[in-house]
This record gives C-alpha cells, structure tokens and sequence, in this order.
C-alpha cells in the first residue's frame, strides 16, 4: 500500500493532521478542564466570601440593635435593620451557591435557620426598642438566646469554612495540576509534533532524493553518449519506478533509433560512394564516349585506307592505354584478313592471315588467352601468346578483327566493346564511300578514271607542278578504227576491246599516273615528273604491247588493234585547268592519226605535220581481224 509516494504523502498528511487535532483537543480539554477548576476555586471563594459577609452582616446588625438598646439612639435602629436584610440576603445567596454540593448545601441551611432565628431575636429586641420598650429590650439581650445563637452561628460558620476552605484547597490543587499538564502537554506535544513532520518530512525528501539521483546519473550518462545507461538502482516507491521503466523503455528506444540511424548511415554512405563510384565510371564512360566520337567522327572523314590506319593508330592507344595492337580487315575477296593499322609497337602481319585462323572470327565472338592453357591459341598468333582478338562486325558479318596484345580488363572490356563497333561502323562506311567515290570518279566499262576525274586531276597536278617544276606530260590516245570492231563484231566486241586495252593501258604505267578514258575510244594519261620525251619511251612500250593483244570475246577472236598517241608536256604558258596541254596532247595525237595512225606524235615546239614522229610509223594498223 505504501509502496506508493502519493499515499505514502496522503498517509503522512492525515499522521500530522490526526497528530495536530490530537494535540489540540488534549491542549483545549486540558485548558477547559483548569478553567473549571479556576472556577470552582473562585466559586469556593464566592462561598467563603458570602459565608464572611452574612456573618458580618449579622455582627454588623447585632451591633445597632445594642447601640439602638444602649443608648437609645434610634440612628442605630436603621441600619441594623439594612444589616440584618444584608445577612438574610448574605444566606439566601450562600444557600444558593452551595447547590451543587449537598453537605455544605444542608449546613448552609442549617446555618441560614440559626442565622434566621437569630435574626428573629434582633427583629424582636429592636421592635422592644423602637416601641421605647429599652428594658424589656435589655432583658431580651440579657438573656442571653441571642448569645447562645451567635455562637452555634459561628461554630456552624467555622466548620462550614473550614470545609469551603479545604474544598477551595483542593480545588487550587487540582488546578494547578491541570495548567501544569497543559504546559507539560504544549512542552512535549509541540517538539513531539515538529519531530514527527522532520521525520516524515525526511523520509519523504530520502524517498525522492535517492531514485532522483539513479534517475539523473543514467540522463547525464545518456546526455554524455553511454548509450546503454539505464536507470538500475531501487527506486523505492512505485511513481519513480514508473517515471524509471519509462525512462529506460525511451533510453532502449533511442538506443535502437541511433542504431538504426547509424545502420542508416552506413547504407547511406555505402549509397553514396556506390554514387561516387558510378558517378566516376560514368564520368570515365562519358569520357571515353568523347574520346570514341572524336575518333568515329576522323574515321568518317578519313578518305583513304592510310587516314583511317592514321586515325586508329592514334586514337586506340588513347582508349586502351597500354595495349599494343593491331587491326586486320577483309580484302575485297574476303579470302585473307589484312593489315589495316597497328599500335603500341605492334607491327601487324604484312601477309595478313585467313579468316579460319581466327576463333573470334570464326565464333564471331571475342576471343581471348588471358593464362597459358586458358584457351585454344588462334594459329594468326605466337602459340605462347596471352592475346584478345575482337572481331568486328556489321549487320551481322564479320568484317575485320581487332588484334590485342595481353589481357583486358574487366574495366577495359566497354570501352572495346564500343570502339569495336565504330570500327566497324567506321571501315564499312569506308568501303562504301571509297565505292560511291570510285562510282563517281571511274568508268565503269573499264574501270579506269572517267574524264572529270582526269580534269579534276589534271589541274591538281600542274597546280603542283607550278608549285615544285617537276614537269609533268599527258597522253592523249586513241584506238585506230575501233569503229569496225563494232561494226564487225557488235558493240559488246567493242566494249571488251575497250577492257582489254584499258588493261594493258593500266599495266603499263606507275603508280602515280593517272590512266583515264577519255570518251569513247580516246584515252588521257597523266604523267607527273616525266617530260614528253622521257614518256615516250613507255608509251613506245604500250603502243607495242597494244598491237600485241590478241583480242578475244568468249570464244571468239576479234584479232588485233592498235592505238595513236600524242604526248604534250605543260609550260607556264598554257592555261593553269588543263585544257591547253590537253589540246597539245590532242593535237598530237591528230598529227598521229593523220600520219598514219599506230604512232606517238610529241608536241614540241619545233614539230610540223610532217616531221614529228617519234616512231616511225609501222604498216597501217588495220583492224585486220583474222
Ligand atoms: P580512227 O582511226 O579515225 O579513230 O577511226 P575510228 O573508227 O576509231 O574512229 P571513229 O570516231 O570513226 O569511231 C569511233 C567509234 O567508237 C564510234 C562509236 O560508235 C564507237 N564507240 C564510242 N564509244 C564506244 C563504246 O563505249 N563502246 C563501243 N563498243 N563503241 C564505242
Ligand atoms: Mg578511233
Ligand atoms: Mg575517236
């Protein structure tokens, strides 16, 4: 029941306040009870005071009746007669007072008989007296009765007295005994009380104080980061065992919310460098797919199969740092990979290799040794060799394959996957523009350059022939009676003709002369850093093979032809396009056609009609045909 703080406060207040109205009614009872005896002590002394003055009173009175009988003096009469009514009163009060206690009630009244019946003697003497009966009024006296009264009167008095007297003795006695109790009471009761609210008061502040402190220490501790303070000591009541329970249940709630914070921060930290870390890779990414646009925008623009090898060369390394190797492609035959460029110190295989040398290509998936004995060796490849090979592929076809020295990298492998594919892009997109260009630029009976290619060319060349002096020369040439060819065999004859001696025309010049046809049957070659006169020599030599040529359409023989020329070299004097020289060429060629045909005619300054045969003429070529 007590195990409570407010009941043990309620039970405390109602101790104190059962204490303090204890105290007070014994303090009141006490006071009560000697005030009654004070008043029984005064009343004793009413007693004895009314007792004194009736007996004076009836002195008093005896006194007048014998000065009134002595000397006759009737002054005396009155107030004897106030004094015995004063004595009457006296007794009559007296028996009154003495209502309350019989024995001293019955001598009253026997007092108050005597002191009547004495009172009756005086009546009667001073009744003598004021008749002027003076004797008879001193025989009265003399008798004595008077005397006689007066003395049981007193006797009576004296014993009623003395017992009044030994009532009002002990009525003192008891009241004294209660006004020390009341301040024995008020002596003890007081510090007894205040002893009594210092305790409880103690007991309260003790009971308060010590589960105050547990409850403290664990806050301090908690507010300080011990996270596992808690509130263990005994509370005592069952408040402070509550307030502590509460306390402990919010200290554990805390508890498991920091853990969780902290859990959360943890995984908010494991987020955030995960972000960090895919921020970079994309960063990483973002750059590489820079780096790979940069390097798929130059390999678009590339125009030769050199610009593009230049392209990948220098940018590979930048995307694989690290990695030598080389790129093979496709031959027009698609019989042989061969090399389109090489890197990082890798000089790729000049001869190429066959496409069955090559797992990723034949997989069609990425290949790779990254241990010896990891996987079978490509034979492209020393067998010893820890190597990658990519192949690269375009809608599906493999066209190349990306040679790669050593390992790569988990972290390399997208930044190859993505360079392979705008290599592919890249190198189709190469051959089909390298095709439209030779669509546009190259007759496609033939295949040699069409004319606007050899006007486009023409002027390239005596720009730079201007430039470095290096002279430069152009053949202009022409079948000799093509036209029967046609005639004779059909137009398709004619064309197979025109192929075969465009084949011869190509056989017979270098690298950097450009043979083209012209139009029909006419042919143009241009020759830089060869004088009309150097030229010859090799024209001399074609015009021969031409005549040589045994002309064949499937299987039938279309016999022989033969072929002017004319060669013209460029001076400054001619027009900067071309068509000067061209027409010198012609011109040449006109002479030569002129003079008989199957001949070169050189256009030189001191030339004529006539004498300007380099070559003597042979028999007419005729289109003989069998
Ligand atoms: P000449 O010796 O004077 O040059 O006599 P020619 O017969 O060669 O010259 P001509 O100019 O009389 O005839 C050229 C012919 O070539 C006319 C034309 O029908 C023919 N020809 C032009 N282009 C082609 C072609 O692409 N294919 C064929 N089969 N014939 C062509
Ligand atoms: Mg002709
Ligand atoms: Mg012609």
């Amino acid at each position: 029941m007590f195990s409570s703080l407010t009941a043990r406060i309620a039970a405390f207040g109602m101790l104190v306040m059962i204490a303090l109205v204890a105290l007070i009614w014994m303090l009141v009872d006490a006071s009560t009870q000697t005030r009654d005896s004070f008043r029984w002590v005064t009343h004793s002394a009413d007693v004895i005071e009314t007792m004194d003055d009736a007996l004076a009173a009836l002195r008093e009175a005896e006194s007048g009746q014998r000065g009134f009988v002595l000397t006759r003096n009737a002054s005396f009469a009155d107030p004897a007669d106030a004094r015995i009514v004063a004595a009457h009163d006296a007794m009559a009060r007296l028996t009154r007072l003495t209502a309350d206690n019989p024995t001293q009630n019955m001598r009253a009244r026997e007092l108050s008989s005597l002191i009547e019946r004495r009172i009756g003697l005086l009546r009667g003497t001073l009744a003598q007296a004021r008749r002027g009966d003076f004797d008879q009024a001193r025989a009265s006296i003399a008798a004595g009765g008077g005397r006689d009264l007066m003395t049981m009167v007193s006797l009576r008095a004296d014993s009623f007295l003395a017992e009044e007297r030994a009532l009002r003795v002990t009525r003192i006695d008891a009241a004294d005994r209660r006004l020390t109790w009341v301040r024995q009471l008020a002596l003890v009761g007081g510090p007894l009380f205040a002893l009594l609210i210092c305790a409880m008061s103690l007991l309260l502040i003790w009971g308060i104080r010590r589960p105050a402190g547990h409850i403290r220490r664990a806050m301090t501790a908690l507010g300080q980061g011990d996270r596992s303070a808690r509130v263990t000591g005994m509370m005592g009541s069952q408040e402070f065992a509550q307030l502590a329970d509460g306390y402990n249940a919010m200290a554990d709630h805390l508890q498991a919310a920091l853990a969780d914070q902290g859990r959360s921060e943890q995984e908010l930290k494991a987020a955030h460098g995960a972000l960090l870390r895919n921020s970079d890779t994309l960063r990483e990414r973002g750059e590489v797919i820079e780096l790979l646009g940069g390097m798929a925008h130059r390999m678009q623009a590339a125009r030769t199969d050199d610009e593009l090898a230049q392209v990948i060369g220098v940018f590979v390394p930048r995307v694989l740092p690290g990695i030598a190797g080389g790129l093979y492609a496709h031959n027009n035959s698609r019989n042989l990979l061969v090399p389109v460029a090489g890197w990082g110190g890798y000089v790729p295989q000049a001869d190429g290799f066959a496409p069955d040398q090559c797992w990723a290509l034949r997989r069609g998936q990425a290949h790779f040794v990254a241990e010896h004995g990891g996987d079978i060796v490509c034979s492209h490849v020393d067998p010893d060799a820890i190597y990658h090979c990519e192949p690269l592929l375009a809608g599906g076809e493999v066209i190349g394959t990306l040679y790669l020295e050593g390992v790569v990298e988990d972290e390399h492998r997208f930044r190859l996957t993505v360079m392979a594919e705008n290599i592919s892009s890249a190198l189709v997109n190469h051959r089909l523009q390298r095709g439209l260009r030779e669509q546009t630029i190259r007759d496609p009976l033939t295949g040699l350059f069409n004319r606007r290619y050899m006007e486009e060319a023409l002027a390239i060349e005596i720009a730079r022939s201007r430039r470095s002096g290096i002279p430069l020369s152009v053949v202009m040439c022409d079948v000799d009676h093509f036209k029967r060819f046609n005639d004779e065999f059909g137009h398709d004859a004619g064309d197979t003709v025109l192929q075969s001696v465009a084949a011869e025309m190509r056989s017979r010049f270098r690298d950097g002369d450009i043979v083209c046809r012209y139009g029909g049957e006419e042919f143009t070659i241009i020759a830089p850093g060869t004088t009309a006169q150097a030229l010859s020599a090799r024209v001399e030599l074609l015009r021969k093979g031409i005549t040589e040529i045994v002309l064949r359409q499937g299987g039938r023989a279309l016999g022989s032809t033969s072929m002017s020329f004319g060669i013209a070299t460029w001076d400054d004097a001619m027009a900067r396009d071309g068509s000067t020289l061209l027409q010198a060429a012609d011109a040449a060629l006109y002479r030569a056609k002129r003079s008989g045909r199957n001949r070169i005619i050189l256009d030189t300054p001191e030339a004529d009609d006539d004498a300007i045969d380099l070559i003597p003429a042979p028999a007419p070529a005729q289109a003989s045909v069998r």
